[in-house]
């Protein structure tokens, strides 16, 4: 009984590896095309006059964005330099529940140069470094990341799936557990689980 309970410990720490470890170091970069789509138009799920206020009031996120990006004028200026991109996002945000026409702005890097390479690259902020941040960010058409991206996602689902079955493992544990510390200690562990797999509750994770 106690070895179920350690093995079942012992993966959750495995699958508690850092998100650096887990992704960002994985990220194989030669996969970037260099085609300049995500640096020509962005947005970011803030609305700009928010953006400038928490730039200036410090946050470090904030100002490196604005350190880089320019706000087009309109949805149309942005649709008129990359419309795929511009109508993938309205896209995405619409099928989320999460678009405010009103509030969306898009935005272009100033640092991008013709032939699609950045004349800034050594200084470039980690937001530039670390794109695409997540499997589920939106990703420009024909984004050389976007397959791997898929695969990290279905990676994802596998292991809320282990996870799912490893609370009920737990739970089953637990009834047959009579000692008080042993019980818990399975209850810690129960409640991280079920944190790691609350953090992809907007992602669907109560569905997979
Ligand atoms: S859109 Fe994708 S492939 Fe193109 S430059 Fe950006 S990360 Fe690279
Ligand atoms: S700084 Fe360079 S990598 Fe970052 S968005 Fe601008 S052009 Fe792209």
């Amino acid at each position: 009984m106690l070895r179920n309970f350690l093995k079942v410990s012992k993966r959750f720490i495995i699958n508690y590896m850092s998100y650096e470890e887990n992704y960002l170091s994985k990220r194989p970069q030669s996969l970037c095309k260099m085609c300049g789509k995500c640096c020509r138009v962005s947005t970011t799920s803030t609305p700009y006059e928010k953006l400038k206020q928490m730039a200036e009031e410090g946050d470090e996120g904030a100002k490196d964005f604005l350190s880089i990006f320019v706000p087009y004028e309109s949805i149309e200026a942005a649709r008129k330099v990359g419309k795929d991109t511009v109508d993938n996002i309205l896209e995405r945000l619409r099928a989320d529940g999460k678009l405010n026409e009103n509030e969306i702005t898009f935005y272009r890097c100033k640092y991008l140069q013709p032939d699609n390479l950045c004349s800034n690259y050594e200084n470039r902020p980690a937001l530039c470094i670390h794109f695409p941040s997540t499997p589920w960010a939106i990703t420009p058409p024909n984004c050389g990341f976007d397959g791997w991206l898929f695969w990290k996602r279905e990676e994802i689902k596998q292991k809320v799936r282990r996870e799912k079955e490893e609370l009920l493992e737990l739970k089953l544990l637990k009834k047959r557990t009579k000692d008080e510390e042993t019980l818990k200690k399975i209850e810690l562990v129960e409640q991280k689980i079920q944190r790691n797999i609350d953090m992809y509750k907007k992602y669907g994770s109560n569905d997979w």
